[in-house]
This record gives structure tokens, sequence and C-alpha cells, in this order.
């Protein structure tokens, strides 16, 4: 067995980063910017205001209370989106709806909601008083041309792609996003509904791998469910290297007498088959054949996720341009005891995280065999727990969040 992060860095020192690619902002989340942006425009565009009401010179204001209440002439009413072309003068005031332009002369702008308009006499009574500058966005206070708005290596979040749009900006030069082709192996294995018969299980891995990938912002290729035959396996991989940038593969790694994938991937490239001193997600296998990485995880279920977690996912981080790509250790406490036994090997035990009083509590959950999906499901966090006799209840433990 060989520790967890001699194979991640087997792995990462054997993936690099894909070229860079101008992509729409509408299909840029997630992605890693290649270059910093810089905003070419003021935002706000021009002085306006941040609520409806009245637009004024505060100093008419003065002294406005509900019961001596101050009253000003009302000279129009300025709608978003237009341009207002007159200028207030002492003594009055002008309607004004949130985002719209600051006329000449105000300088501050009482809510609607502390006034009283007296539509026939074209007046309005005030029952606050305002302070120079109240409730007004300055133009540029956002941004400026020349500020830099987005770092390059920034992976872009739905913040970052309006931000680009208030700019203006709807192509971005990012790091490409790789497509990941995902296929299983098993003749045990069916998809479907049908009655299952005596020996078979439904394929879940597959599934549940695509849908990992795409919540982490990856493309995907299901790529099929294909039977424990060497040509079925070989045939799919060629086809995945030719459509994909990364592939990955479950079932087919471990010790038994009809593990494929590792004849395959043994035959046709560069690989690699570890076994690595955690628990769960034990066998791996990483190849790359012609250029393209290759991911063989184990069959079991929770296997294949933790797998993925800890060995893929940081590698197709790392293609895509993302800074931080293992997976943020975090400190709690257990609430319970994390029991185990000696074996060499970390466990990654699922468990379930509470907030309690600013501190983080870490519960196993019932169901841990590699194979108890359920267990997964109900799982929000996998705590690590180091080769020994355990954590007990109340100790220090280190967790990751998934
Ligand atoms: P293997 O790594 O092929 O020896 O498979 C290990 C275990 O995982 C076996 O019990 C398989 O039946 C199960 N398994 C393999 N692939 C899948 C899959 N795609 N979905 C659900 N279970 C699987
Ligand atoms: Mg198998």
């Amino acid at each position: 067995m060989i520790p967890l992060d001699e194979a991640q860095d087997y792995v990462l020192e054997r993936v690099s980063q894909l070229p860079e690619e101008v992509v729409g902002i509408t299909s840029a989340r997630e992605r890693v910017t290649a270059e910093a942006v810089t905003s070419g425009e003021l935002v706000p565009p021009f002085d306006n205001t941040a609520v409806d009401g009245y637009a004024l010179k505060a100093a008419d204001t003065d002294g406005a209370t509900e019961s001596n209440e101050v009253t000003l002439e009302v000279i129009g009413t300025i709608p978003a989106g237009t341009q207002p072309d007159f200028e207030i003068k002492s003594g009055q005031s002008v309607k004004i709806m949130t985002g719209a332009p600051l006329p000449e002369g105000a300088d501050a702008v009482v809510m609607v909601e502390w006034t009283r308009q007296d539509k026939s006499k074209d007046l309005v009574h005030l029952s606050r008083s305002a302070k120079r500058g109240d409730h007004i966005r300055r133009s540029g206070e956002d941004l400026c041309p020349g500020d830099q708005v987005i770092d390059k290596g920034t992976a872009l979040t739905p913040a970052h792609i309006g931000l680009l749009a208030g700019l203006g900006i709807y192509q971005v030069n990012t790091i490409g996003r790789p497509t990941v082709g995902v296929f299983s192996t098993g003749d045990e294995l069916v998809e479907g509904n049908e009655p299952l018969l005596p020996g078979q299980i439904r394929d879940s891995n597959r599934f549940s791998l695509v849908a990992l990938l795409e919540s982490d912002g990856f493309e995907t290729i299901d790529l099929g469910l294909i039977p424990d035959n060497e040509e079925a396996i070989e045939r799919t991989v060629r086809e995945g290297v030719a459509k994909c940038d990364a592939l990955i593969t479950t079932g087919g790694v471990s010790m038994g007498d009809y593990d494929y994938v590792k004849v395959v991937l043994n035959n046709m490239g560069d690989m690699r088959w570890m076994q690595i001193a955690i628990k769960p997600a034990k066998p791996f296998a990483f190849g790359v054949v012609q250029g393209v990485p290759i991911f063989g995880l184990p069959g079991n279920p929770v296997s294949s996720m933790v797998s993925y977690l800890l060995l893929a996912k940081p590698a197709l981080y790392k293609m895509m341009g993302r800074k931080s790509i293992l997976p943020e250790v975090l400190h709690g406490i257990a609430a319970d005891d994390f029991r185990r036994r000696v074996d060499g090997k970390t466990h990654f035990v699922r468990s379930f995280f509470n907030e309690e009083k600013g501190v983080t509590l870490l519960s196993p959950i019932g169901k841990q065999g590699s194979h108890q999906l359920s267990g997964m499901a109900e799982a929000n966090t996998l705590s690590i727990i180091p080769d020994g006799d355990g954590v007990p209840k109340g100790n220090p433990i280190e967790y990751f969040r998934f």
C-alpha cells in the first residue's frame, strides 16, 4: 500500500492545464480566467437615486419632522431610464424613481415613505430632513475605467458573470473546461427498472459520478455500461480518448479474475495500478492513453465517489486551472466515538456535521459499508480518522465537506 499523498502526487504530476479558450459568459461559470479583466466604464455610469422619493436640496429640508413638515414645490417626475433636462432650485423638488439620474441642483433624496404629495397643488410635505448625499449612488462608486474587476486565475461565480454582463463584456478568456467521459464496467450491472435477474445489480456509479462531475463544473459524456470484456473496454477507451479530455471508469481495478480495466489500460498506455492506504477506495488505477488521463476508480459505489473526491477531482481541477485543488481539510470536534482498528490505512468515515455555538460537531452515520450508498447519501462530510483505534467523543477531528 502507498500513502494517499503519494498517489495524489503521482496523478497531479501527470496531468496538465488545458489550453486557453474564449467563451461566452453564459457558459463561463466555474471556469478559471486566463487573464485579468479590467473595467472600461464607470459603474454606476451616472449619479442616481437608491430609493423612490424626492430629489431636492438638503438645506431646504432643515428641521423637517412629523409635527413640523417642510413643504416644497414639485416640478416634475424622473422615471428610471430618462435624462432630466431641468435644474432644481431652492424651494423645489422632483419626484424620482430608484435608478433614475439625479437632476442638476439636487444634492439629496428623501424617501417617499417620509413624504405626502399634494397633487392638486404640486406640493410635497416632508416629515424628515436630509443630509447632502442621502440616498445618492455616485457615478463610479462601484467601478471606474481601468479598475481590475477580476484577477487572472479566478474561478468565475454567478456574481462574476453578472459583473461582466454589467460592463458589456460577453466573452471571457478562460482555461479550458475538461470534458470527462464516464463508463461503468461489470457483467453484473444493468440499467433500467426491469426486475433483476439472479446475480444482477443496477449500475449506480455512472450516475453518481456524472452528477459529481457536473456539480464540480466539468462537462460530461456518458460512455455507457460496458461488460467485463477486453475488446469492449478497449473500444470504449478509444472512443473516450477521441472525444474527451479525461476518462473515468469504475470497476475492474481490484484483485478479481475479471478485472479487465487494468489489463486493457496496461496494453494501451502508460498505466499504474495502486493500492492506497485508505478506506474506502483502496484500489485505484491511473494511466495516460494518447495524452488523455484515465482514472480507474473502484467499483463499490461509496469507494468510487471517495476515490473521485480524493484523486480524480483534484487532477481535473488542475487541468481547469484551479488554484486550490485538494479537498480543504477542516477542523471540528467528535460528537460521538469514531471507533476503528489498526490496519495501516486512513479511514474516511461518512459523517454528518452540525454547527453548535461556532463549533463543528461531527457524528459518524450508521452505514459505513463501501457498498452502502444510502450511508453516503445521508452524510455531508468525510471525517479523516488516522490509523489507530479511533477518535473518542469530545476530541478534535479533521474532516472535509463534499
Ligand atoms: P469491482 O471493482 O469491479 O470488483 O466491483 C466491486 C463491487 O462494486 C462489486 O460488488 C460490484 O458489483 C460493485 N460495482 C461495480 N461497479 C458498479 C456500478 N457501476 N454500480 C454499482 N455497483 C458497482
Ligand atoms: Mg467488476
